[in-house]
């Protein structure tokens, strides 16, 4: 099926990089969340990412223009009716992602492929929800997605040959980089990345160094461009904090269970950049 119109469930930190790819990839696309605020939060962050491109000469103006043009934004869900394929990117969540696709299984023609971007929730489970469990992968993008090129396509276990062909045919048109992964907790990279960013937390949290010293030590010492404690806060705790609990409720062993300072701190809502102050405070844009 020739895909034209891709619909992006939640206009988030993920969804609007999300459809700026597409967008600027020549697709259509369909934005959907549950208030028009956060849709017009992520247009304007879209106009303002395709604006930095076109300042580094990575596009013209015109395209900026035409990516844009190519966004129409809903807080109706029936509207995704018309997109050959959805990618879903709401919270992670799975009462809200388990609706959800039960809503796009309903909506969205039986022939469209219906990905999700979880970082952790199983592909399989999401999938069973449907009545085309072969038509449902894992499309997981990386933050910021405009810049990042990884894309882990993810097999459920009733992914189809053909539903996994489109998807990784589809991440190259986007000039994505995708790697092929079955489905388990976390996938490769969260199962990997979430423990090391946890036991970040539990050396500050023990006392054993400051953030900044953290950050240092896997900057200078293991050449990370970013320490784990500024990617966490630039993930979002709250969805660092979600993972966790995926793995920890996933695998079943105590090694992944979530750091206590983590969870004080989503509670007390430093979200880490998003909300301003995370394990480092944050002004501006
Ligand atoms: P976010 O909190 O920034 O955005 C989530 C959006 O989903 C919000 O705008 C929210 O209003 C919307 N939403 C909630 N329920 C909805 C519904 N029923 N219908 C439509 N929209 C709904 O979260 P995010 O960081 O963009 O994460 C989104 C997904 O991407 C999660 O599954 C997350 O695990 C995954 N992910 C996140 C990152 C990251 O670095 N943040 C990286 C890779 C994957």
């Amino acid at each position: 099926m020739d895909i034209g119109t891709v619909g992006v469930m939640g206009a988030g930190t993920m969804g609007n990089g999300i459809a700026h790819v597409f967008a600027r990839s020549g697709y259509s696309v369909t934005l959907c969340d549950v208030e028009q605020k956060f849709l017009d939060r992520a247009v304007e962050t879209i106009a303002n990412n395709l604006e930095r491109e076109v300042a580094k000469n990575k596009i013209t103006a015109a395209d900026k223009t035409a990516a844009l043009a190519r966004i129409v934004t809903t807080v109706q869900q029936v509207r995704l009716a018309e997109c050959d394929f959805v990618v879903e990117a709401a919270t992670e969540k799975f009462e809200i992602k388990a609706e959800l696709f039960r809503d796009l299984d309903r909506i969205c023609r039986p022939e469209v492929i219906l990905a999700s971007n979880t970082s952790s929730i199983s592909i399989t489970r999401l999938a069973s929800l449907t009545k085309r469990p072969d038509k449902v992968i894992g499309m997981h993008f990386f933050n910021p997605v405009p810049v990042m090129k990884l894309v882990e396509v993810i097999r459920g276990f009733a992914t189809s040959d053909e539903t996994f062909q489109t998807v990784r045919d589809l991440a190259v048109k986007l000039e994505k980089s995708p790697v092929e992964v079955n489905d388990a907790p976390g996938f490769v990279s969260n199962r990997v990345l979430m423990p090391l960013l946890n036991e970040a937390m539990y050396t500050v949290m023990e006392g054993v160094a400051t953030a900044e010293a953290v950050d240092e030590v896997f900057k200078l010492g293991m050449a990370h461009p970013m320490g784990p404690l500024t990617l966490a806060d630039f993930i979002g705790l709250d969805v660092c904090l979600d993972i966790m609990r995926v793995l920890h409720a996933g695998l079943g062993d105590p090694k992944y269970r979530p750091c206590p300072l983590l969870i004080k701190m989503v509670d007390a809502g430093w979200l880490g950049r998003k909300s301003g102050r995370g394990f480092f405070k944050y002004s501006g844009s």
